[in-house]
């Protein structure tokens, strides 16, 4: 299959199947980006388009941040790889403790992943190997919750609710069962940060343990706001509840940050922000900025310090991987860390949030806006579905943001997703937001 002869084009398409993606008809008619920086990306016809989603909800502090490069092209030249495993390099011991002091008071223990989803599993993993070195292993099931994305791992998608990502493979794991989403749009439609209405959809976790006993439950696992299934923030009280039962039960509760830790809600962790400290919580993304692959999961003390029993020769957790702690991506965390507090970026993104969030409130009115959600520098606009299917509406109204509005937005189902970067100005968001209200004029339908 051929390409427009632009010079940074490939000869063909075919061989790469890329990863949730149509790609049949992305190939008939492929949009590539072949540079960045700062706020925007280039696009291969020539134009350049503001990135209000930092790449994939990763590059809080901007494209291409001299700072991580200089870190990244220094640390190559020094030291490509070392192994973690029964030998170590100090960047990853320094990074780990630095994560240690950025994270909620008690959390000083650090596992690197690779990924989000290696993230999740680790962390799922570490939650049933921590009752059984306490010695109840009992404790096998784990609670997710409905519409929650936990990566693509067989841990992740098991917990995990978006319907597609798990019938498409089979039975999974075993003793695995569901919350309730928290979106009630009949009650909570153009809330602003956390709805006040959903509280009791946490009493669901009684009831669910009710009916499997909670001396069998090892964890229960959620994204404190829920991100790849439209951006839903938690009803007001929701998280303590759950962290309140957790607690009556003697199960683990786990956050998955991958999208809200680093600074994207304006404060280091979503756990930070809603003032509910959990016994596990999963990164990747914002980590190194997204410009190395690389993840974390931090615990809680009593956690961590329930494997360090028995032999001090034995492994305390059979688990890890090749590049757990990379020279590469501990130098380019360093970097992105430094840029988050030393720069100021996180307070940036803070005092950002409150405009980011007045502006796109303005949508409300519009044909075919059912909501407006947002927290921090997150936020979701859910589009009535058209009849011609799932997620049409939002997929014409991104489409018509990037080709008219130059603003490259993300479709998720009926919703739009915006995460921008954490160094947009004023003058950002309201490209953000004209681009918006331009698209969904200009698509909208009678019916809308
Ligand atoms: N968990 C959450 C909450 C996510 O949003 C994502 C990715 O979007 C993942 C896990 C998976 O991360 P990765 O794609 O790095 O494996």
């Amino acid at each position: 299959m051929a390409l427009a002869d632009t010079p940074a084009s490939p000869a063909s398409l075919d061989a790469f199947w890329m990863p949730f993606t149509p790609n049949r008809k992305f190939k008939q008619s492929p949009r590539l980006i072949v540079g960045s920086e700062g706020l925007y990306y280039d696009l291969a016809d020539g134009r350049r388009v503001l990135d209000a989603i930092a790449g994939l909800w990763c590059v809080n502090a901007g494209h291409r941040h001299p700072r991580i490069s200089a870190a990244m092209k220094a640390q190559i030249d020094v030291l490509d790889y070392a192994s973690s495993f029964q030998i170590g390099h100090p960047a990853a011991f320094v990074l780990a403790q630095r994560l240690a002091e950025m994270a909620p008071a008690g959390m000083n223990h650090v596992f690197f992943t690779n990924s989000g989803s290696e993230s999740v599993d680790t962390a799922l993993k570490i939650a049933l190997a921590y009752h059984r070195a306490r010695g109840d292993a009992a404790r096998y099931r784990l609670i997710g919750r409905e519409r929650a994305y936990h990566g693509v791992g067989f841990g992740g998608i098991s917990v995990g609710g978006i319907g597609r990502q798990r019938s498409t493979f089979g039975p999974l794991l075993n003793g695995v069962d569901h919350l309730p989403h928290t979106l009630d749009l009949a009650r909570n439609a153009f809330s602003r940060g956390e709805p006040a209405h959903g509280i009791e959809k946490a009493d669901a976790l009684e009831a669910l343990l009710a009916l499997h006993d909670p001396s069998t439950v090892a964890a229960v696992i959620v994204e404190p706001v829920a991100g790849s299934t439209g951006v839903l923030p938690p009803p007001r009280g929701y998280l303590r509840r759950l962290r309140e039962i957790c607690d009556k039960h003697g199960i683990l509760l786990i956050f998955d940050e991958v999208i809200t830790g680093f600074g994207r809600l304006g404060t280091n962790f979503a756990a930070d922000l809603f003032g509910v400290t959990p016994d596990l919580i999963t990164t990747a993304k914002g980590l190194t900025n997204g410009a190395v692959p690389m993840g974390a999961v931090l615990m809680r003390d009593e956690v961590h310090d329930a494997f360090m029993q028995g032999s001090v020769s034995g492994i305390e957790l059979s688990h890890g991987y090749t590049y757990s702690g990379h020279p590469l991506a501990c130098a380019a965390a360093m970097a992105t860390l430094d840029a988050y507090t030393q720069d100021g970026l996180i307070a940036q993104s803070a005092a950002t949030a409150p405009y980011f969030e007045e502006c796109l409130h303005t949508l409300r009115g519009l044909p075919g806006v059912i909501d407006v959600r947002n927290v921090g520098l997150l936020a979701g606009i859910e589009l009535q579905p058209w009849a011609e299917g799932a997620g049409t509406h939002a997929q014409a109204v991104a489409q018509h943001c990037v080709d008219q509005g130059g603003v490259l937005v993300r479709s998720v189902g009926d919703t739009i997703a915006l995460s921008p970067p954490f160094t947009l100005e004023r003058r950002h968001v309201d490209q953000i937001v004209d681009s918006l209200r331009a698209a969904i004029a200009q698509t909208a339908r009678p019916t809308d």
